[in-house]
């Protein structure tokens, strides 16, 4: 059976759409994070699959407990930054600061680093070399923070795996699935999209990319397995993007787990050296 991959990206509720609010930790809510990945760590064992979960260094530094869950499972740690802070907003050296930040973080709860990145909000600039560089001096081996979408991303970026340059290298561009349409990309890799459009356009996109011989990139939030947990005030749009649509994305994944075989990137990439002495 093909291999497709499949991604979380472990944050809080509060951690949508760059709202610029900031929140006390611990609050009653924030216990949510550890109930939400309990269920999404159980449904991945109860399918036998393995994932990619892109760490939010603030998270995993207030919940000791979630990184070594995570690893225990057989998954992959990656990272999804610090703070959840924009890399648009942020200067070259406040960047590598948030990688180096929850690479300490992870290193510490479970003795391995991460390898790969995750842009909150998929903020990082394609142009911006500098970000590259800094990510592939710093040991990762890929990327996955380039969606090819409108407003978040570009419509006519690369649907597929692709290298990047990354100052004396390269670094491996993983993006989220799309369908491909003749106007626009439509996102049902994930998001609103993934629990949006009908089931039968995000496996038939899924059948066609394994048809081509390439893994299929899905990503998720814990809290998108929680309809009950708490919601911000946002703007109508903004609103739709994060909760719209559908309460509990719980069944859809479960759909796809059980249509589908999901790995984690760095197996994708054949890449197996979790394990790092390098002291960071
Ligand atoms: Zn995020």
């Amino acid at each position: 059976m093909k291999r497709n991959i499949l991604t979380v990206d472990v944050e809080e509720w509060h951690h949508v759409c760059c709202c610029g609010k900031s929140f006390p930790y611990p609050s009653p809510e924030s216990q949510r994070v550890r109930r939400n990945l309990h269920k999404i760590l159980s449904l991945l064992e109860e399918h036998e699959q393995k994932a990619t979960f892109f760490m939010l260094g603030a998270v995993a530094e207030k919940n000791a407990d979630l990184a070594p869950m995570i690893v225990s499972g057989g998954h992959e740690i990656a990272s999804h930054g610090y703070s959840h802070r924009l890399v648009t907003e942020l200067t070259p050296e406040e960047f590598e600061e948030e990688l180096e930040a929850t690479e300490r973080i992870i290193l510490r709860q479970t003795g391995l680093r991460p390898f790969g990145y995750r842009a909150p909000q998929w903020s990082m600039p394609k142009s911006a070399e500098w970000a590259f560089a800094i990510l592939r001096d710093r040991g990762y081996y890929y990327d996955s923070s380039l969606n090819p979408l409108l407003f978040v991303g570009e419509n006519g970026w690369s649907c597929t795996p692709y290298d990047i340059p990354a100052g004396e290298g390269v670094i491996r561009e993983f993006p989220p699935m799309v369908t491909k349409n003749r106007l626009l990309n439509l996102p049902t890799g994930g998001g609103w999209g993934f629990r949006l459009f009908p089931m039968g356009i995000i496996c038939g996109t899924i059948d066609a990319i394994n048809r081509s011989g390439l893994p299929a990139m899905l990503y998720l939030h814990p809290r998108e397995v929680d309809p009950e947990g708490p919601r911000m005030e946002l703007p109508l749009i903004k609103r739709f993007v994060s909760y719209g649509t559908r309460d509990d994305l719980t069944p859809r994944l479960k759909t796809v787990l059980e249509k589908y075989h999901f790995t984690t990137v760095m197996e994708i990439m054949n890449i197996d050296g979790m394990h790092t002495d390098s002291g960071i």
